[in-house]
């Protein structure tokens, strides 16, 4: 077998291999005429819900889960037997061999261990069966997933459970299907060792506390769920250029590569043959998430060449959770049957737009009433302005844990770096709720009767916020996008539970805070209009801090934002350490979200990776230096070094002096780059012996990664000048605009 060239000759097999590609052709199923079927008719056959439940489920225990599944109840344990059987038969139907708890371990990612459903009968036949506990519950070799010394090596047992909440699904290979059973992952002392449960645990303390306000509105909800729609942003690479990259590989993202010169973005040339295979890889990756249920609406081209985004309608937070879970795993899968690499990492190319996760989030009764969109009658407003007064009293008062909920060290690279919203934690509402919300500091119209004051205070017009939210700003972290939240600091390769848990815990927390002052009043007498517009007035003016309609890329908020005493928390480490500060301890334990110890595993957890990543990073880095970047160079400084005898052989000195200087500035820049390697090799091997994980975190973000910075530096340098052809790593502009 002929091996892969490498080197320079690597990269020109690269570029050949991108010119000859074509769009991927995949098997759409077509009805009888030959025409594409539509998607409602493909959507969700790989999912054990609707259809698939009522043919299989006897009717009782069809309503029984549906109950379950729709009030957040708990699952009556002497069903699953028979919905066991229903899944096994649906499973086996379709296809499956096997099943697995699927579940997020602390990686980021989602794992599952696979059981065929093989058993002895009694004649010792083998058959195929399925039981109601092997529904329920099952237990993973647990000790090799991030628990952040939660297990004790003696007790590395933890176990999963079904979350009924969230559909059973087929998940499809080439050789067959095996059935995923959503779940979560705890110890045996119920510690969360998972994403899910503290998103669940989240989403049912916010359920009390809102439902506790909707009653003193008078309403009959019995419900109350965040919803979420995330716009996932990501690159697409040819998968030639991705196999040269070692960074890419191992790490995610460039760790060195020139930017391309300006004026060198032929986007609509090099884009329209990019186009077609885009677009055929879109198609299928919606297709496969059709059949899994996930409804996957907009797609488009980013402002980065090569960036792409798409967006589901949203759902409950935790299936929405899930599925963009699967919406990362498919892209992946689906982009290398396209010949493409998928790239999820939020700044995989210095001096380009990196990419994040933009999680829309608002609150749904269970009549289906979003509790952020503004009502028909001055009553609903009332109540639509206490629910958005939560979000702000929870943005304000838990600025440092939702900075902690989006910190890992992909998103350093992008937050405040000028393209996405800064790390400070500012919301931002817009003119007409600005106006209103000023209004109602300023207590105008105070003596006017409750109705006239409504009234006067613009509260009865509220439904235009809606339509007028024109003036959207794409440079706050959180912005008010008419009638839900946009968190937009998240990041793209990260799980939304945790940003999502965290907010959800602290509108509950200030949503309690708000029923409770209301109730107050009430209980006191005061006219319950009146009480109302006197908590929103306490609210308003508690977190007008955190209110910023401006530029939140600019210099001005930075320094504006300091004075106001508001967190400007750059890196990981810093961030992360809000998790553990004592107000923080005390807010997740009463929350009950986590205990002390869950919260400080999970810090743990999230140092010890974020120093992991850095690591890789490191080696990487000197690897690729030290085995392509240098070589190459050598070669170069041989070669010019070379002319230059020649030259002075045959002309004398008088035309070698430019040549001179010239191979001066290239070996002077490889002795600054070995240098600077060795520097790096110093400085990392002093880390390694430190026992402090905070502190060993806080040296990787202050030492490491700028002497990984200077490296860089001269390295993009070195690519300049050297020969193309003896350069080995694709550019920036093969992997950017060529794929
Ligand atoms: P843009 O890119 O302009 O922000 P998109 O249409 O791409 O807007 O994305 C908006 C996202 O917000 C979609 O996923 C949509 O389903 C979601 N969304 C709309 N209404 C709600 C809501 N009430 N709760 C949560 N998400 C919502
Ligand atoms: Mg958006």
């Amino acid at each position: 077998m002929s091996s892969l060239p490498t080197g320079s000759a690597g990269r020109s097999w690269a570029i050949q291999e991108v010119s000859r590609r074509t769009p991927r052709i995949f098997d759409y199923p077509k009805d009888k005429d030959g025409n594409a079927k539509k998607i409602s008719e493909i959507y969700g056959s790989n999912t054990f819900t609707g259809k698939a439940m009522r043919d299989k489920l006897p009717k009782n225990v069809y309503v029984k889960l549906q109950e379950t599944i729709k009030r957040g109840a708990k699952l009556d344990k002497s069903l699953a037997t028979e919905i066991a059987h229903a899944v096994k038969e649906w499973a086996i139907e379709n296809g499956a061999t096997h099943f697995c708890h699927w579940f997020q371990p602390q990686t980021g990612l989602t794992a599952e261990k696979h059981d065929a459903f093989i058993t002895y009968d009694d004649e010792g036949s083998v058959m195929e069966r399925f039981s109601g506990s092997q529904l329920i519950q099952s237990e993973p070799d647990a000790s090799s997933f991030p628990s952040g010394g939660m297990r004790a090596t003696f007790e590395a047992r933890g176990y999963t459970a079904w979350d009924p909440s969230s559909p059973i699904f087929l998940a499809e290979d080439p050789n067959g299907k095996t059935l995923c059973i959503p779940s979560v992952f705890i110890s045996y002392h119920s510690h969360a060792l998972d994403n899910k449960t503290p998103l669940l645990r989240s989403m049912e303390v916010l359920n009390q506390s809102a439902l506790k306000v909707l009653k003193l509105f008078g309403s009959h909800a019995e419900r109350v769920v965040p919803t979420l729609g995330a716009e996932q942003e990501y690159f697409l690479i040819d998968y030639a250029f991705y196999t040269l990259r070692p960074d890419l590989i191992s790490a995610g993202r460039t760790l060195i590569g020139a930017k391309p010169p300006k004026g060198q973005e032929l986007e609509d040339h090099y884009f329209g043959s990019i186009k077609d295979r885009v677009q055929s890889f879109m198609q299928e990756v919606e297709y496969e998430l059709y059949k899994l249920g996930v409804p996957i609406k907009t797609r488009h081209n980013e402002v980065a060449p090569s960036q792409f985004e798409t967006a589901p309608i949203f759902e409950e937070a935790n299936i929405a959770a899930d599925h963009n879970q699967m919406t990362m795993e498919m892209l992946r899968s689906v982009a290398r049957r396209h010949n493409l690499a998928l790239l999820l990492h939020e700044k995989p190319f210095a001096g380009i737009n990196g990419s994040g996760k933009h999680n829309n989030w608002a609150l749904s009764d269970d009549k289906g009433n979003n509790l952020l969109e503004p009502g028909k009658t001055p009553s609903q407003n009332l109540q639509f302005l206490v629910f958005l007064a939560a979000s702000l009293k929870a943005v304000h008062k838990r600025a440092g844990i939702l900075r902690a909920s989006i910190a890992g060290s992909g998103n350093d690279h992008r937050l405040g770096a000028n393209e996405a919203p800064p790390a400070i934690i500012s919301a931002f509402l817009g003119e007409q709720l600005t106006d209103i919300l000023d209004r109602i500091e300023r207590g105008e119209a105070s003596n006017q009767s409750s109705e006239e004051r409504l009234i006067a205070l613009g509260i009865s017009q509220l439904p235009d916020i809606a339509r007028d939210y024109t003036d959207r700003n794409r440079t706050s972290p959180f912005a008010f996008t008419g009638n839900k939240f946009e968190f937009r600091a998240v990041a793209s390769s990260a799980t939304v539970s945790i940003p999502m848990a965290y907010l959800n815990a602290a509108v509950a927390e200030a949503l309690d805070e708000l029923s409770c002052s209301l109730g107050q009043k009430v209980d006191s007498g005061v006219e319950f209009n009146k009480a109302v517009l006197e908590v929103l007035r306490e609210a308003i003016i508690e977190t007008k801090n955190v209110r910023f309609e401006g530029n939140g890329y600019s210099q001005e908020w930075v320094d504006e934002a300091a004075r106001r005493g508001l967190l400007n928390l750059a890196k990981t480490p810093e961030a992360l350490a809000q998790m553990v500060e004592p107000s923080s301890l005390e807010f997740f334990e009463k929350s009950g979200v986590f205990t002390k110890e869950e919260v400080e595993a999970r810090y743990h957890v999230n140092l010890e990776r974020y120093i992991k990543d850095i690591e890789i990073e490191v080696h990487a880095l000197k690897d690729m230096v030290r085995s392509m970047v240098l070589p190459a160079a050598y070669q170069q400084q041989e070669n010019l070094a070379s002319s230059i005898i020649k030259l002075k052989d045959v002309l004398g000195e008088k035309y070698s002096t430019t040549q001179t200087k010239e191979l001066v500035n290239i070996a002077s820049a490889i002795n600054r780059l070995q240098e600077s390697l060795d520097s790096l090799s110093h400085i990392s091997e002093s880390a390694e012996s430190m026992e402090d994980l905070p502190a060993k975190a806080a040296f990787y973000a202050s030492d490491i990664m700028p002497a990984m910075g200077i490296i860089r530096d001269i390295s993009d340098y070195l690519e300049e000048v050297i020969a193309d052809d003896l350069w080995p790593l694709p550019k920036y502009r093969e992997m950017l605009f060529l794929s």
